[in-house]
C-alpha cells in the first residue's frame, strides 16, 4: 500500500501525485473510470448505487476542462449504468465489460446475430435452473449474456452455483466466456474486454494519456492495455498489474479532484488547441 504523505491533506501519497502531475501535463487526456467500488460504494442493491458526491463533482470538473474526456467503463449493462450513474451527455460509457458502447452519436447500435441469440437463449435456460435451486442466487440478464450473482448467498449455497453454472454453461453451450468478479460469475456469448474497451476509447478520443480506475478482477485487462505515459489507480485489496493503489470510493474521490486541479492548472499553461 502506498505510503500517505497527506500534503494536500486529502492522504494522496506523494508518489501518486507525482504520476497525477506528470499525467496532466499530457496533450489530450482520457479519464477513464470503474463504476461499482471506484466511484460509488458497493451496495447489496445494484440497482441504489451512487458515485460519491465529490467523485461526481470532480468529474463533472474534469468533463469541462479542455482536451480531457471522462469514461465510464462498467460491467453492467448500458442501461443500468445510465441509470445510477446518471452520467451526463457527455460522458462516454461502455457497459457489459465492452459489449456495449454510448459514445458522442447514437450509431453504435448493439445486435447480437441469430446464433448468437441461440447460444443466449440456450445459456439462460441452463444459469435459470442453476438460480432457481439455490437459495439467494439471482439471474440478471444482459445484452450478450446473463450475470448469475451470488452476493447474499451463503458461502457453500455461493460456492455450489459456482461449480454447478460453470459445468453446465461449459456443457451445453457452445463458446461462453466466463468472467469471475465479487460475488458474481458473468457469462456472454460475445467476448470483449475492459482492455479492448479502452483501446477502443482511447483511439476514439484520440488521447495521449490515460488514467484508469477500477476495484475488481475484471478491471486488471483494462490495466493490462495501458502504456508507459498511463496511470492504473487500484481500489482496495487484491492482486494487480496497477502501480498505484487506494483504499476505497472515497480516495478515488480525493485523486479525482486533485487531477482535475491538476489539469486545469496545466489547461492554463498550455496553449488552447481547440
Ligand atoms: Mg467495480
Amino acid at each position: 500500500m502506498d505510503s500517505t504523505v497527506g500534503s494536500t491533506g486529502s492522504g494522496v501519497s506523494r508518489t501518486l501525485r507525482d504520476a497525477l502531475g506528470a499525467l496532466a501535463g499530457t496533450k489530450q487526456l482520457l479519464v477513464a473510470l470503474d463504476f461499482d467500488g471506484t466511484l460509488a460504494p458497493v451496495v447489496d442493491e445494484p440497482a441504489k448505487a451512487r458515485a460519491l458526491p465529490e467523485a461526481r463533482a470532480a468529474v463533472e470538473r474534469l468533463i469541462a476542462l479542455p482536451a480531457t474526456r471522462v469514461a465510464f467503463v462498467s460491467g453492467r449493462a448500458l442501461d443500468s449504468l445510465e441509470e445510477v450513474s446518471k452520467a451526463s451527455d457527455d460522458t462516454l460509457l461502455v457497459g457489459s465489460h465492452g459489449v456495449e458502447v454510448r459514445l458522442d452519436s447514437p450509431d453504435d447500435v448493439f445486435t447480437l446475430d441469430e446464433e448468437e441469440q441461440a447460444r443466449l437463449g440456450l445459456l439462460g435456460d441452463v444459469l435459470d435452473q442453476v438460480a432457481d435451486n439455490v437459495d439467494e442466487v439471482w439471474l440478471e440478464s444482459k445484452p450478450a449474456g446473463f450475470a448469475l450473482h451470488t452476493r447474499l448467498a451463503t458461502d457453500h449455497d455461493s460456492r455450489v452455483a459456482h461449480l454447478v453454472a460453470l459445468s453446465e454453461a461449459r456443457a451445453e453451450v457452445n463458446d461462453v466466456t466466463v468472467r469471475k468478479g465479487k460475488d458474481v460469475l458473468e457469462f456472454s456469448v460475445r467476448s470483449t474486454t475492459k482492455g479492448e474497451a479502452v483501446e477502443h476509447l482511447r483511439r476514439y478520443t484520440g488521447a495521449t494519456a490515460v488514467f484508469y480506475a477500477g476495484d475488481d478482477v475484471t478491471d486488471e485487462d483494462a490495466f493490462e492495455s495501458l502504456r508507459s505515459d498511463d496511470l492504473a489507480l487500484k481500489i482496495g485489496p487484491g492482486v494487480t498489474v496497477a502501480d498505484y493503489r487506494v483504499d476505497g470510493p472515497e480516495e478515488v474521490a480525493h485523486v479525482l479532484s486533485l487531477l482535475a486541479d491538476l489539469r486545469a492548472a496545466a489547461a492554463g499553461e498550455r496553449p488552447q488547441s481547440n
